[in-house]
């Protein structure tokens, strides 16, 4: 129980409703979420005001907020529940959003090691990787128009500004910026960053009062790389920074090159003013790989071990055009796929018929699968031949209570949504009844084999489909 601070002039609840102590409260996050993002998120959030049934809670800036509400909240709720259960809303106010930063006293003291830090942790995290350069790079007709616009950048920087490439996961996006990053860093100031780390130290700076030495330190950069530039959807104030950083960079004929998962005008939650920057220069897209140019890149890979560790992975034509042939989704995959079947050749010191090679495959897509609350609740409600809506209504009746809780159980184990997530899902429950849920279909499956197996039986068709 809070003493003191109870007196305070804002009597929102009478004393004896009165039951946070905040103390308290922090120590359960740092159990909860880790010292990490404690440290860096948690720990600043403080208790403004408590009323019966919500919280205002204070964090430091507006993007702070944006971020805890889109990472944590929930975790947040649940957690507060426990030490308060009538409680179903937070609130969030925004504590220093004008505090200025540039007339901070120890900001001149010591500008150089600041600048030095960020850059420091940059190098660290940024590092240009030196095999993710164009000779590595496999042309096919997917990707040829990226490639060579890539390196029709680096011959003649700013003709094309920015060079805007975009396409799925795992088609070469990174590898060619990066390759772009390597091949201009001896004549420019190459600054190679994601969008996330981008927004790490936008983030840190802000906490530290040191926006002035992160604009500097971004803006001083000849050749600026940004990788995954979806990644500000939605977040308002980075997007602001990075406007501001973008136009700053074109202005001093800075090359600008970015990545994307779709393109510009198909960026949602982004500011007009943003994508109509980023269609400003050439637009270029990587799509998913021919059969041809998956046979290049496996014996290319191949080629590459046999003269690193000298010995011969011995995987025959065959082999290689049923992984290619297999391989869907996208290079990366299907070079996870090669290294599993080059590592059991190692292991089985033998040559590899199509049938090891299907059995590795199996394995790989399986891990692979993402296992939804979506396709759980449909599972279950084939499974046990009902209909998904009845399953998910209100009606407490056995035969439909049961499935339901298998579905929330295995929501919670097989996926990584929160309770409260879950609840949601299940048209709108609290996260209690999952809880409920998870012990009652544990309990049962301990002592009742025909629940077991009938578990085992639903993972096995979502694993298979
Ligand atoms: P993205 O950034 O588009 O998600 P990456 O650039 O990380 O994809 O590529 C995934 C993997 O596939 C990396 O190991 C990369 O080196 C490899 N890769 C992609 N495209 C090619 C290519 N054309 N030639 C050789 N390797 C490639
Ligand atoms: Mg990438």
């Amino acid at each position: 129980m809070e003493k003191n601070s109870t007196k305070s002039k804002d009597q929102f609840v009478s004393e004896e409703e009165k039951t946070l102590n905040w103390i308290e409260v922090q120590e359960a996050f740092e159990k909860i979420f880790g010292k990490e993002i404690y440290s860096s998120w948690l720990k600043n959030i403080s208790l403004l005001k408590e009323y019966n049934d919500h919280l205002i809670l204070g964090v430091p800036t507006r993007f702070f907020r944006d971020w805890i509400v889109s990472r944590y909240l929930d975790k947040i709720l649940e957690q507060l529940k426990n030490f308060k259960l009538s409680l179903n809303r937070i609130e969030f106010k925004i504590l220093e959003e004008n505090k200025s930063s540039s007339n901070s006293e120890n900001f001149k003291i010591d500008t150089l090691n600041k600048v030095t830090e960020i850059k420091d942790s940059i190098l660290n995290y940024n590092r240009l990787n030196p095999n993710l350069n164009f000779e590595n790079f496999i042309e096919g007709s997917s990707n040829e128009i990226a490639l060579s616009s890539a390196q029709k950048v680096c011959e003649h920087t700013s003709r094309y500004n920015p060079l805007y490439i975009y396409g799925g996961v795992g088609l070469g996006k990174t590898h060619l910026l990066n390759a772009i990053g390597i091949e201009l860093q001896d004549k420019n100031n190459v600054m190679f960053i994601s969008a996330e780390r981008f927004m790490y130290h936008f983030i840190k700076s802000i906490k530290k009062n040191d926006m002035v030495n992160f604009k500097d330190f971004f803006r001083k950069s000849s050749v600026f790389i940004i990788d995954d530039i979806q990644f500000l959807r939605g977040k308002e104030s980075l997007q602001e920074e990075f406007f501001h950083t973008f136009n700053s960079l074109i202005e001093k004929n800075s090359q600008i090159i970015v990545s994307a998962d779709r393109a510009p005008m198909k960026l949602d939650r982004v500011q007009e003013r943003i994508k109509s920057r980023l269609s400003g220069g050439l637009i270029v897209d990587i799509e998913k790989p021919d059969l041809e140019l998956k046979v290049k890149i496996i014996k290319r890979r191949i080629e590459d071990i046999q003269n690193q560790f000298k010995e011969n992975p011995n995987i025959s034509e065959e082999v290689i055009n049923f992984i290619a042939n297999e391989s869907k989704t996208n290079i990366r995959e299907l070079i996870g796929i090669l290294n599993r079947v080059v590592a059991y050749t190692r292991i089985h010191k033998k040559k590899l018929a199509i049938s090891d090679c299907k059995n590795i495959l199996k394995d790989v897509f399986n891990q692979a699968k993402i296992i939804t609350v979506d396709k759980i609740q449909n599972a279950v409600s084939n499974f046990f031949n009902l209909p998904l809506n009845e399953m998910l209504s209100q009606r407490r009746s056995r035969p439909l209570a049961r499935p339901r809780q298998i579905a929330m159980f295995l929501a919670k184990k097989m996926t990584t949504r929160s309770l409260p997530e879950i609840g949601r899902r299940f048209a709108n429950r609290d996260h209690t009844t999952v809880i409920h849920a998870v012990k009652t279909i544990t309990r049962l499956s301990e002592k009742d084999e025909e629940m077991r197996n009938n578990i085992n039986k639903i993972k096995a068709i979502l694993l298979e489909e």
